[in-house]
């Protein structure tokens, strides 16, 4: 067991070295990146397309997409007209920094103000793998119920936002959200939260205004150290 815990531990180590260096990519080509995370299904890649757009109008956008098997995520967003890598983690069930690193070989680095990094669905490792990112977009949707944050709360702790999706079908699921967001909250408290569907695109503005109000900050910090 002892010996178990060694190697997972350098193997992490090894895991915030390349994220530090993708981190650096990012600054010094001026791009902010955020990385979303959660379930499988949970609407990750559907606001990723209700997002962009409005994104598109003010920077330019690029992303990385992650999933296990298939380019289908990837497809959904070209077809926006925007440069995206797609991951196949070919049963990995996590991004690591590494493949992140790789694929930003092949993105555009010196023509992007914005990347999303689309981890593979789960709730779970995905919280002990940094990637570099300046900030975390937990994903979650109310078909999942309201315990997630409590049943999870890794990866809650680590976010600095909480999108919950598919407002639309939680009177159809009996999910009160929130129920979802006190639940939330009781493992990260202030945590920012929004309330979204891409079926009646609620939300989405107030969504894309923090991304925008967020990249504005940092950029002011850059300037002003
Ligand atoms: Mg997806
Ligand atoms: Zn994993």
């Amino acid at each position: 067991m002892l010996q178990t815990i060694r190697i997972e531990e350098k193997i992490l180590g090894k895991n915030e070295e390349l994220a530090l260096r993708n981190r650096q990519r990012f600054d010094s080509s001026g791009i902010f990146a955020i990385t979303l995370s959660g379930s499988p299904g949970g609407g990750k890649t559907s606001l990723l397309e209700c997002a962009i757009p409005k994104l598109q109008l003010f920077l330019r956008v690029g992303v990385v997409e992650g999933d296990i098997e298939t380019d289908q995520d990837g497809r959904r967003i070209a077809a926006l007209g925007c440069p995206v890598t797609q991951i196949v983690t070919a049963g990995t069930c996590h991004l690591d920094a590494g493949m992140v690193g790789r694929a930003l070989n092949e993105m555009p680095m010196d023509d992007l103000d914005l990347l999303f990094i689309e981890n593979v669905g789960n709730l779970v490792c995905p919280a002990s793998y940094s990637l570099g990112e300046h900030a975390l977009v937990v994903v979650i949707s109310t078909t999942e119920g309201e315990d997630k944050p409590l049943k999870y709360p890794a990866m809650f702790r680590k976010a600095d936002a909480m999108v919950l999706n598919k407002l639309d079908l939680s009177p159809y699921v009996n999910v009160d959200p929130a129920a979802v967001e006190a639940y939330a909250r009781r493992v990260r408290p202030g945590l920012p939260s929004f309330r979204t569907s891409c079926i009646t695109w609620l939300g989405i503005e107030e969504w894309v205004a923090w991304i925008l109000e967020l990249r504005h900050a940092w950029m002011l910090e850059k300037k002003h150290p």
